[in-house]
């Protein structure tokens, strides 16, 4: 494959920094990627395992000169950030980001992005439970999904660009709107990992349990919900607190709907359950007809998925 950007700047060398350098480095996709991060460990891994040609100290120096500079840092660190970057920004360089919810990153780095860089925020619908420079894998956005959001000043040739790397490293891309984006993600992403914590949070809770009969008896739901549980504590608590409303909005009608399901368990509506259960096979099946997932009975654990 052929260079998209001369010089890229990783700031945050975690799974998803971590992954984008692996996978630009095996395609030839920038001609030189730097890497910083926060603390010295990190920097000192990534330079051991190869995550990047050069590693800086700081994002400042980082990012000079770059052409494209992607932020990778838990998304309540995203403003810091981009005023600390902001006075050492290439002129006519891209900015992007990886965060998991959009409004915020658009409101808490937009106004430091100075005249004439082009900010395009993005999120690649990737990853795992795992975090750190030694997470990354060069696959990982392989047949995953990455969201763009432009707006009406984006640059399409700058976005066109963008896309290409991100198609590049083997994802689909899709353009979306900061709220939408975040409405979308808190139904299929925010509330059910939320979700997830609490049922891990409630079977611990329950000492009846012993930690053996969890294991052992754990059947896929429950495994999963402990697999999602694990997940980086730093990013899961900035992506609820930034996509506040949404995932709030969401949990309201769950809770609605689990109250009506407690409900018909409490007073023996076998009907209201079996009609329930059917509706929401019907979804399923429907996935599967529009070729989004298949049959095979592995519930995501033969893949990477945020
Ligand atoms: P990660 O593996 O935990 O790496 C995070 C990186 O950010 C590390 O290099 C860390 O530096 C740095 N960092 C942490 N707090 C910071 C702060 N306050 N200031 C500056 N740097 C800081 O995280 P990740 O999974 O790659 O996630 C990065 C971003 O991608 C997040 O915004 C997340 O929402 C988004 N995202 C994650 C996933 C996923 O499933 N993990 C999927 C899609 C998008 P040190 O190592 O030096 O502490």
């Amino acid at each position: 494959m052929s260079v998209i950007y001369d010089r890229v700047a990783l700031i945050g060398l975690g799974l998803i920094a971590g992954s984008m350098g692996l996978a630009m480095r095996r395609d030839g996709l920038a001609v030189e990627i730097v890497g910083t991060a926060r603390s010295a460990e990190t920097r000192a891994v990534a330079a051991e395992i190869g995550l990047c040609d050069r590693i800086t100290e700081t994002a400042a120096e980082a990012v000079q000169g770059a052409d494209l500079v992607v932020l990778a840092v838990p998304v309540g660190a995203m403003g810091a950030l981009a005023k600390e970057i902001a006075p050492h920004l290439k002129a006519g360089a891209t900015v992007t980001d990886v965060g998991s919810v959009k409004r915020h990153v658009v409101d808490a780095v937009s106004p430091h992005m100075p005249d004439g860089v082009h900010f395009i925020p993005g999120h690649p619908l990737a990853g795992t439970e795992h975090s750190g420079p030694r997470s990354g894998f060069a696959e990982l956005f392989e047949n995953r999904w990455c969201l763009l959001v432009p707006d009406e000043a984006t640059d399409p040739a700058m976005l066109s660009r963008l896309r290409a790397l991100w198609e590049a490293m083997g994802a689909n891309v899709d353009c979306m709107e900061a709220d939408h984006h975040d409405l979308v993600l808190a139904v299929t992403s925010h509330a059910p990992h939320l979700i997830a914590y609490t049922m891990v949070g409630v079977a611990d809770d329950l000492r009846r349990v012993t930690d053996t009969e969890v294991v052992n008896y754990s059947a896929a739901g429950f495994r999963d919900f402990t697999r999602i549980a694990a997940s980086d504590p730093t990013m899961w608590r900035d992506v609820f607190l930034s996509n506040k409303e949404a995932t709030l909005e969401i949990l309201g009608r769950f809770t609605e709907e689990l109250f009506a399901l407690q409900r018909a368990i409490r007073t023996g509506d076998g009907q209201h359950l079996f009609d329930y259960f059917t509706h929401t096979r019907a979804i399923r099946r429907g996935i599967i007809e529009a070729g989004q997932d298949t049959e095979a009975a592995d519930f995501g654990r033969g893949a990477a998925r945020e």
